[in-house]
Parts: structure tokens; C-alpha cells; sequence
């Protein structure tokens, strides 16, 4: 299996996130990524190239210009607020809210930051940009690759990208590269792709990125939302608009399931995958559906992902394969592993 590793993903490192009233060091470290190269080398699992550039139209098909120009720029306008900025980051403390208009960029850089961010538990930070947009190059090379004839090809990247909508980060997450390898597959022929959501969280932002379209159909298997993160959509009657109507299933399981009730979970989202009639498979793949997870209530072992991956390969479909989650830093590399080995 090809590798695309992002060698620019330790630019993005930030300090501390909002928790419960309090500032803590950021869950989305930067070893998530080295320790999953590292556990691909130790079992010398797969090719592990570096991304090929893709031009910035790319990106553009699913995120709104503002919002990229924003991103791109975001560090220099926080400097430009204050030089003594640049040993801090950007966390947003301001938001549009359910009633605020959103159409009208603000001049104010704190009312911009939270128009374009939905948490504050997702710091931007100098290196944020450069590392997001080579998360996207690999994204779209493991989608050239599946396309150019690969069974699979996996995107080792981060910062994460399933809760990036079209128009705002959050979740730790900045550009959707889930998304744009599914935008890919459909500009470059196929007609039907869909993606294939195991990370914990609802993909609030692959969701709405696709809500409307029958073309990319998404399913999720994730935390119910009633309780867990992103709390404001992945409940089970959200099922598309309009035409795309049937084209999102959303399966929220209850805090505590273990991999017997999750597996039958994954056997109903792949069967709507299939009946769905997908050319292509999108994998999101977040590990943080392990028992020992920080910040995460299911109860998956290591084992578990073997079978996980066994069974989404029986779904016969070319695959691309996109790193989302994971926080049990030290198990991250054996996890995401076993899903990529059993895969193969
Ligand atoms: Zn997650």
C-alpha cells in the first residue's frame, strides 16, 4: 500500500486547548503522526512516499475563498495585532452565534477568527497552514493513486480533517481531507463515491460538505451526539436534502460500546455503501475508538482493528484512506496498523 506522509504535519503543534474553563496541552500532538510512520516501519508495512503538489484549485472545490484566504493569512493578521503574539496561539473567544450574520466578514481579527471556527479547543498556530495544505497534497495523491489503479492507498497526515467544513475549522481540524479526496475521485470520472466515517466524532464537516449532493453519499459510525463532541449534528434523522435524500447515515452508538455492537454498526454502513452502489471508499480513519482513548467513551482494542479492517476490505471497493483521530498516543501506531495490515 502507498503511504503519503505529510513531512510538514509537525509545523502544526499547538499549546493548549479549552477545557472545561481551563487551558490544557493540546490532545493532537504532533507523535500521533511520527509514531504511526514508525509503527509502518518497525512491521515495514507499505511505500511511504512524500505527497505530489496539487494546485490550490484543488481545495477551492470544497472550501469557500474566503475561508482559505482567511486560513492562509490568519497568523500574519494575528502578528499584526501585536508582535508579542508570536509565542501565543489563536484560540477564538467570540462567536456569530445561531442569529449572528455570517455573510459579512467582520473588520474586528477576534470576530473574523470566530466566524471561521466553531470551538476553542483548536489552536491555530504559525506552522497551521503549511502543515494543513501538505495534509491536503497527501490526501489527493492517495486519491491519484487509487484512481491510477492502487486497491488502497492511506494519507498519513494531521492536523485531522473530518470536523473542517466548507467555511470553518474545528475539532483540531482545518482542511476536510476526506472531502477533497472524494471531490478528487468525482472530478476525475467516478460517479459515485462514498465516505466511510470510523472515527469516534461525528464528520459534522463532511457531512454538511456533502448534505445536499447525491453523488457523494456519507455514512458515520460515531459517539451519539446527545452526549459526545461535536454535539450538534450526527443524530440518526439527519439523512440528506432534498435529491441527496437517503445519501447520509448516520449511526450514533451510546458512550461504552464495545467492538460486537460496533461491528453490526459497520455491517449496516457498508452495506449502504454498497447498495448505494460507490465506486470508490473514502475511509475516515480516527483510532479513537479505542477503549483507552483520553477523550473518547467506546471500548475497541488493538484486535479489534484487525477485524475492522478485514471487513471494510470485504467491501471489495478501491479505497482511499485518510488519518483522522486517535489520542492514546502510545497505541496509535499498533491501531492504525492493524487496520492497514488486515486491509491488505
Ligand atoms: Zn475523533
Amino acid at each position: 500500500m502507498k503511504i503519503y506522509f505529510n513531512h510538514d504535519h509537525a509545523a502544526h503543534a499547538g499549546q493548549s486547548e479549552m477545557f472545561r474553563g481551563a487551558l490544557v496541552p493540546c490532545f493532537e500532538v504532533p507523535a500521533r503522526a511520527d509514531l504511526v510512520l514508525q509503527e509502518m516501519r518497525r512491521i515495514n508495512f507499505g511505500e511511504v512516499l512524500a505527497p505530489r503538489p496539487f494546485d490550490d484549485s484543488a481545495l477551492a472545490r470544497i472550501h469557500t475563498p474566503r475561508y482559505l484566504a482567511f486560513l492562509q493569512t490568519a497568523w500574519q493578521q494575528w502578528l499584526a495585532l501585536d508582535p508579542a503574539n508570536a509565542t501565543r496561539d489563536v484560540l477564538p473567544s467570540v462567536w456569530p452565534g445561531a442569529d449572528g450574520r455570517t455573510d459579512r466578514e467582520p473588520g474586528n481579527f477576534s470576530a473574523r477568527l470566530g466566524l471561521y471556527c466553531f470551538d476553542a479547543g483548536t489552536p491555530l498556530t504559525a506552522g497551521t497552514w503549511q502543515a494543513a495544505r501538505s495534509g491536503a497534497d497527501c490526501a489527493l495523491s492517495a486519491a491519484a493513486a487509487v484512481l491510477a489503479g492502487e486497491r488502497a492507498a492511506f494519507a498519513l497526515t494531521r492536523p485531522p480533517g473530518h470536523h473542517a467544513g466548507a467555511g470553518y475549522f474545528g475539532g483540531y481540524c482545518f482542511i476536510n481531507n476526506a472531502a477533497l479526496a472524494a471531490q478528487y475521485l468525482r472530478d476525475q470520472g467516478l460517479d459515485r463515491v462514498a465516505v466511510l466515517d470510523v472515527d469516534y466524532h461525528h464528520g459534522n464537516g463532511t457531512q454538511s460538505i456533502f448534505y445536499d449532493r447525491a453523488d457523494v453519499f456519507f455514512a458515520s459510525i460515531h459517539g451519539d451526539p446527545r452526549t459526545e463532541y461535536p454535539f450538534y449534528l450526527g443524530h440518526a434523522d439527519e439523512r440528506g436534502a432534498g435529491a441527496s435524500l437517503g445519501a447520509n447515515l448516520n449511526l450514533p452508538l451510546a458512550r461504552g460500546t464495545d467492538y460486537a455492537a460496533w461491528s453490526q454498526a459497520l455491517e449496516e454502513g457498508l452495506r449502504a455503501v454498497t447498495d448505494y452502489g460507490a465506486q470508490a471508499l473514502v475511509l475516515s480513519l480516527g483510532v479513537d475508538t479505542f477503549a483507552q482513548d483520553p477523550i473518547s467513551g467506546f471500548k475497541l482494542h488493538s484486535e479489534d482493528f484487525l477485524r475492522m479492517g478485514e471487513r471494510i476490505a470485504k467491501a471489495g471497493l478501491p479505497t482511499v484512506i485518510v488519518f483522522e483521530g486517535g489520542y492514546a498516543v502510545e497505541a496509535v501506531g499498533v491501531n492504525v496498523a492493524n487496520v492497514l495490515q488486515a486491509f491488505a
